[in-house]
């Protein structure tokens, strides 16, 4: 029979994304199950580790009934998922915890018992995460300090990705994208780092086996592969991290081409052939395969700071866009295109949830900055939507000196809907940005990532014909030079605030205001 169709399952954050694909990268179905996110306290955020293998399970089903797939017409099914989740598990696999989120922030505590440490920075250079409370890495020292007789106990600690595999075959292992964002797995050497498993005290037989991303497990039990309407020896593809797979998936991989995603939070990214280390720790090096891996740097406060405006800042003005029946955002954006680039000198630092990178500061708080009686709403607007290109360009100017000048921008998520944000980074960035037309990156990665595993391809230079550029926009020098004034302004702005930040932070954790 022959084998037509991909299946590429994307287990996110918020949901479990399931793509029918054809050969071609044509997207035949979809399928997606939300899944909530447990913060019964603001430092909590867990997940129901059966809800998303339920979710996974129903994904495929759906795809494979709404596309009158075969058994036997599927060439694998490819894995991608969120990075940073840790659950332990006993003997039999059942979960000892819920599955704990990246965005949980229990282990904030030790960001500074590693970095004090000099083994600290070390770990990160050897490691490629962030010193973060993201990291398992320090939610094991967490672990270890707070619940010892379950750290000392656990048969494994693993991710939400080897939590699917481990229930449907029942082995214990970890592609070498996800282990690369675990804080414990030294990217030279591709395995476990020794130094870092000391520095928590997890044993080595407490994770998983590390394999290739295109590593490849087959022998579904009968009536699992009967309820999936699949066939048994249909290929598994254990897959990478989304991160990864977003800058295949948008072929964004040659030198100088970053991808740029602004959702709700933000993520600046490049592929570089071997692993690289920030010395100023400022910037990821997370792998998908021995020659592509991918440097970059996530920032809190994306789209995020647009809902922000909509919903507390302006909501007259978006619900006089309601009235008149356009989408909110896009009345905002048209009110700030009618104030001049720069907002009239008016800066806004989009910190409101702290910060990622490039400076990992927990505490940065937002500030408008050279307010006067010229400035109206608009100009507020405005400078919120410009606040947050400049983080961007603090994440893309790092990312430079690791990997080399921009030659072009690939912009996604919910922000690359609006022409006008999308020309505000090309101004800001002083690049050429282009908008793919695919807006599922990860599950499209994972799709061409499937294609390899089982040599369909030989290489990833199918991936253009995959994804095309849908348009492009080019920066505006005369208005990129306004922006340069401001970038420079801007920044001196944070590092000047650096200590009022911690005490306000302090303050409002004394009010319990955060
Ligand atoms: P998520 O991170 O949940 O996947 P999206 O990728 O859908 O989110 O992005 C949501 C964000 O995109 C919003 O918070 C907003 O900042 C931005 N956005 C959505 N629609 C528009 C629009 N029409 N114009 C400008 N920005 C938009």
């Amino acid at each position: 029979m022959h084998k037509s169709y991909i299946i590429a399952a994307d287990i996110g954050t918020t949901s479990a994304k399931t793509l029918l694909f054809d050969r071609s990268g044509h997207i035949l179905a979809t399928h997606a199950v939300e899944y909530p996110l447990h913060t019964p306290r603001p430092d909590i955020a867990e997940q129901d580790p059966e809800e998303i293998y339920q979710a996974v399970l129903a994904g495929i089903q759906s795809v494979v009934r709404q596309g009158a797939v075969n058994a036997g017409e599927v060439l694998c099914v490819s894995f991608s998922s969120a990075m940073h989740s840790l659950i332990a598990v006993d003997d039999a696999c059942r979960p000892l915890t819920a599955c704990i989120t990246w965005a949980d922030n229990r282990s904030v505590g030790y960001v500074k018992t590693l970095k004090d440490l000099a083994a600290g920075h070390e770990i990160y250079m050897r490691t490629g995460t962030p010193i973060h409370p993201m990291s398992p890495l320090l939610k094991l020292m967490w672990f270890r300090d707070n619940r010892p007789d379950l750290f000392a106990s656990a048969h494994k600690f693993i991710g939400i990705k080897e939590y699917v595999f481990a229930r449907l075959f029942g082995e214990y292992i970890i592609d070498h994208s996800i282990a690369s964002c675990t804080g414990l797995f030294n990217l030279r050497q591709l395995d476990w780092d020794v130094g870092a498993l000391a520095a928590c005290g997890v044993r080595r037989d407490q994770l998983s086996l590390p394999v290739p991303t295109t590593h490849i497990v087959q022998g579904l039990n009968p009536a699992d592969a009967a309820s999936l309407g699949l066939a048994p020896d249909t290929a598994f593809v254990v897959g990478a991290s989304d991160g990864v797979l977003a800058n295949l998936g948008a072929a964004a991989f040659e030198p100088g081409v970053y991808a740029v995603t602004i959702g709700t939070s933000g993520a600046v990214r490049g592929v570089v052939r071997e692993p690289v280390t920030d010395p100023k720790g400022r910037l990821f090096c997370y792998a998908l395969k021995e020659d592509f891996w991918v440097v970059g740097g996530a920032i809190n406060n994306g789209g995020i700071m647009f809902r922000w405006v909509r919903d507390q800042l302006a909501t007259a003005e978006a619900e006089e866009g309601r009235r008149l029946g356009m989408d909110p955002y896009d009345y905002l954006t048209k009110l700030a295109s009618e104030v001049e680039p720069g907002s009239g000198g008016l800066i806004f630092l989009p910190l409101l949830a702290g910060e990622r990178a490039p400076y990992w500061n927990a505490n940065a708080r937002g500030v408008f900055f050279g307010l006067s009686l010229y400035h109206q709403k608009p100009h507020m607007i405005r400078s919120v939507l410009e606040g947050v290109m400049y983080r961007i360009h603090s994440v893309v100017r790092a990312l430079e000196e690791l990997s080399g000048p921009t030659l072009e921008i690939r912009a996604s998520g919910g922000f690359a809907r609006s022409e006008f944000w999308l020309q505000m980074m090309a101004d800001v960035l002083g690049s050429r940005v282009s908008v793919p037309n695919t807006i599922e990156a990860s599950g499209a990665g994972a799709a061409l990532l499937g294609l390899l595993a089982t040599g369909e391809i030989a290489d990833f230079s199918g991936a253009h014909e995959w994804v095309k550029v849908h348009h492009t926009l080019q920066a505006d020098p005369k208005t990129g030079d306004i922006y340069d004034e401001l970038t420079t302004i801007y920044n001196r702005v944070y590092h000047q605030l650096k200590g009022e930040f911690d005490a306000i932070a302090a303050f409002q954790q004394k009010y319990t205001l955060t």
